[in-house]
């Protein structure tokens, strides 16, 4: 009998490297990228910031590494960033921006991803000798703790007047700004421009093993590159991690829309059971509310992993779905057929 492969739908960083990204990352020239010399890693900064019509990228381990280089660009220490108190940069980061970045942070409170652009612009804080100076504002596209959920493009524009208004910096976690842009299909470029940095993730549903870039002006990334060399990012050969990157960008970019209908036709079979609110997931995030079942989020995830079918648990009521390159059609409708039998 053919082994029956576990299907893990608890996060799109579990994907391995394909046999052609493997391939990729083998024949990748490399060079020291401490000395700036190393060829496909140089080659993948210009490719991202292009795409993003930003002067410069910084190639990053990690989209935390991208996210906190980009804020201490921003931000003097003991000044303030504005950003939602579901941000990954204040939720996940374990509070990098304070004790790295000497950064202050004041939240808005967060309603999925929603913003409410005049509330953001009533946060700033007046100049003078009382407060703490307001100094930048950060979003989240797609937003990780909202359900994948796309800011609308006229609300990010919003910001960036308010910003304007009160000469404040933007900067975007886009570690999963690929799935925005497939979704709605705003180009890279627009969203780039609304923002003085952006991080991006390759190693989310783009399937590479590591890798985030930081990007901004030549300015800022020279600078980026000190930042990171204090924060121990600082890397030699990594042209092999670099040729993964790139191999995505090539080869999964695109194919973000089949999880995407992945995530659909999970939320469609998933909500009769009362648990998922299929209007609301929009890119490859489906969140799992419990609250009415007769059973709770640590159960569910226990009984379906036994019966092959891997499952976020959040809380005791709340769960996560999220669809990537590894799970196929096949693992889809298994996971329906699992889950739906736990539940009904
Ligand atoms: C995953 C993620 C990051 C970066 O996480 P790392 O594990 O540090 O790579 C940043 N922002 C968001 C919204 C994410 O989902």
């Amino acid at each position: 009998m053919a082994e029956v492969r576990v299907v893990d739908l608890r996060s799109d960083t579990v994907t391995r490297p394909t046999d052609g990204m493997r391939a990729a990352m083998a024949a990748a020239e490399v060079g020291d990228d401490v000395y700036a010399e190393d060829p496909t890693v140089n080659a993948l900064q210009e490719r991202v910031a292009t795409m993003f019509g930003h002067e410069a990228a910084l190639f990053t381990p990690t989209g935390s590494m991208a996210n906190q280089i980009g804020l201490q660009l921003l931000v003097p220490r003991g000044e303030e960033l504005l950003c939602d108190a579901d941000a990954h940069v204040v939720t996940y980061e374990i509070g990098a921006a304070a004790a790295l970045g000497g950064i202050s942070t004041r939240t808005w409170p967060a309603v999925a991803a929603e913003i409410d652009v005049e509330a953001v612009a009533a946060m700033v804080r007046p100049a003078g000798y009382h407060a703490v100076p307001t100094r930048a504002i950060a979003v989240e596209q797609t937003h990780n703790r909202g359900g994948g959920a796309v800011l609308p493009l006229s609300t990010l524009e919003g910001l960036r007047r308010v910003a304007d208004a009160a000469g404040l910096f933007l900067h975007c976690d886009g570690a999963r700004i690929w799935h925005a842009h497939i979704a709605d299909g705003v180009p890279l470029q627009t969203y780039g421009r609304l923002f003085d940095t952006v991080s991006v993730c390759l190693s989310k549903g783009l399937g590479a093993p590591i890798g985030s870039l930081v990007m901004g002006s030549a300015e800022r990334i020279e600078h980026a590159r000190l930042l990171r060399k204090r924060l121990g990012g600082g890397m030699r050969q990594v042209g092999v991690l670099a040729a993964a990157g790139d191999y995505a960008l090539t080869h999964h970019l695109a194919r973000l829309a089949d999880d995407h209908a992945r995530a659909r036709r999970l939320a469609e079979a998933l909500a009769p059971c009362g648990i998922v609110d299929a209007a609301r997931v929009r890119t490859n995030v489906v969140p799992l509310d419990l609250t009415k079942c007769a059973i709770d989020a640590p159960t569910l995830g226990a009984l379906a992993r036994e019966r092959g079918v891997l499952v976020s648990v959040l809380g005791p009521r709340v769960g996560r779905l999220l669809t990537h390159l590894d799970v196929d059609d096949a693992g889809i409708e298994r996971a329906i057929e699992v889950l739906t039998g736990l539940l009904t």
